[in-house]
């Protein structure tokens, strides 16, 4: 849509109220509520300010002001105000110089859209997330026995440390045993097609929903692949839409990578592709029907995992999800058929239009804008240096033998290894200008001074209990 027609669909539908939304730079939406009023033909040039020292990781108190401009191509309604509303996703601009802020995850996004077109490799970049999340009745800290673990009280009923539930309610999901049973121990049937259908409403297309592996409501709703901004827009909205469905139930849905302990935790698989002139070019005669582009792709994706992961995975609690034993992919190798392989190529579809590569590292903790961008330069920069990714790892990587698997390359064991990567390794991602030497180091320094250390000098819970 136009500024033209958001405006006469404003007087049209008599819409008196207008949210404009951004995102921050770790990744949580953020929102201000303006009268149909203010929403002029200037508003989509000159924005709405707002205090940026008050967003995490944006400006300092001296240098405050910032602008959020509207963009009218996002507009979507509320789905679920009291009042008819109409959202509109902004752009973050400087007021002063005028130019777009390079902290904004969106400006981040649309670079890596139009440095790919300047490659010459593509013109579109398609981004296809599954992500996975768990839905809790409750999550309390249980302090008063045995302050080891968290006890979770879901509708499965309350676990305590031991693992014996109590009380013993029936029609219980195993642990690790969620994929696909049927009502009455799927206890969340009706809470997944309100959301799918809720994002259906609102234009967001769904390929399916499900149960997920672990017990505990994980669940998994998947989204029709999309272009890379869009799909930040879109997993922005996902992400709302699935808290505030579950709210009305009285429970909470947490995208928090690893939630449970001792059960599957939750991942973003991405499945990706690289298209041309309308042409798919991941599609080829080399290994598993991908062509050679496709190869280097994941050539690039494997060779800057570990950085790559300080952004996909950026969370303290990411590395606790990638274990092994729980579906969670380790190792970095790919394979056509092996899901305990970062990088799978799919098989349901020998169409070449169908041709992507789903890398299997990322979490939904992360900032869409962000982790697709990066994503995507990792691959460029395979497909540019032409980066050899090996021969394909077909057996379960979680059997090889001790000495095989030395040799493999494996995901970062932490947040402070992933960062240190980053630190070393991050010219792919700057290319372009895409991710700028002041995000990625911003980017460090926060998740350090804000998550690992706090996380890492607070004694544990499970210390009490060893100690
Ligand atoms: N939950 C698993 C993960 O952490 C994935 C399970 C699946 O989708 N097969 O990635
Ligand atoms: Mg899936
Ligand atoms: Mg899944
Ligand atoms: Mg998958």
């Amino acid at each position: 849509m136009t500024p033209e027609q958001i405006i006469s669909k404003i007087k049209a539908e008599k819409i008196r109220v207008i949210d404009i939304r951004y995102m921050d730079l770790p990744g949580t939406w953020q929102h201000f509520t303006v009268p149909a009023c203010e929403i002029t033909e200037t508003c989509f040039e000159d924005g709405f300010g707002f205090d940026g020292s008050s967003m995490r990781a944006w400006r300092e108190i001296d240098n405050s002001d910032m602008v959020v401009v509207p963009d009218p191509g996002t507009g979507r309604m509320d789905p679920f105000f009291e009042e008819p509303t109409l959202v509109l996703i902004g752009d973050i601009k400087d007021p002063i110089t005028g130019e777009p802020y390079s902290r904004d995850p969106r400006y981040i996004a649309r670079k890596t859209e139009q440095y790919i077109k300047s490659t010459g490799i593509g013109d579109t970049i398609f981004v296809g997330p599954e992500p996975e999340f768990f839905i809790f009745n409750n999550i309390r800290f249980a302090s008063e026995n045995n302050a080891a673990f968290y006890e979770i009280d879901s509708d499965e009923g309350i676990w305590n440390s031991s693992r014996e539930e109590i009380p013993n309610t029936g029609y219980k999901i195993r642990h690790k045993q969620g994929y696909f049973p049927l009502p009455p121990a799927d206890k969340y049937q009706d809470m997944r097609t309100e959301m799918m259908l809720a994002l259906e409403d609102m234009g967001i297309e769904i390929e399916c929903q499900h149960h997920e592996v672990a017990t505990g409501g994980q669940a998994e709703i998947d989204l029709r692949y999309s272009t890379l901004l869009h799909m930040g827009d879109t997993l922005a909205w996902f992400k709302y839409v699935l808290k505030n469905v579950a709210a009305k139930y009285d429970h909470t849905v947490t995208f928090m990578p690893k939630p449970l302990y001792e059960d599957n935790g939750t991942g973003m698989h991405t499945h990706l592709s690289i298209w041309k002139d309308g042409k798919p070019t991941f599609a080829g005669n080399k290994y598993a029907g991908i062509s050679q582009e496709a190869l280097w792709a994941i050539g690039g994706i494997i060779k800057h995992c570990k950085a790559l992961c300080a952004i996909t995975n950026p969370t303290t609690n990411s590395y606790k999800r990638l274990v092994p034993g729980f579906e969670a992919p380790i190792n970095l190798a790919y394979s056509s058929r092996n899901r305990s392989a970062s990088i799978r190529i799919p098989m349901y579809s020998s169409a070449p239009a169908a041709k992507r590569i789903e890398f299997r590292t990322p979490d939904p903790s992360c900032n869409g804008y962000l982790a697709f961008s990066a994503m995507t330069m990792a691959m460029l920069d395979g497909i540019q240096n032409k980066i050899d990714p090996g021969d394909p790892m077909d057996k379960n990587i979680y059997d090889l033998p001790p000495e095989e698997l030395a040799e493999m390359a494996s995901a970062p064991a932490s947040l402070a290894e992933a960062l240190d990567a980053l630190e070393a390794d991050h010219e792919f991602l700057l290319k372009g200008d895409v991710f700028t030497r002041d995000v990625i180091e911003k980017w460090i320094a926060y998740k350090r001074t804000n998550e690992v250390t706090p996380v890492d000098s607070r004694p544990h819970p499970h210390e009490f209990f060893l100690y």
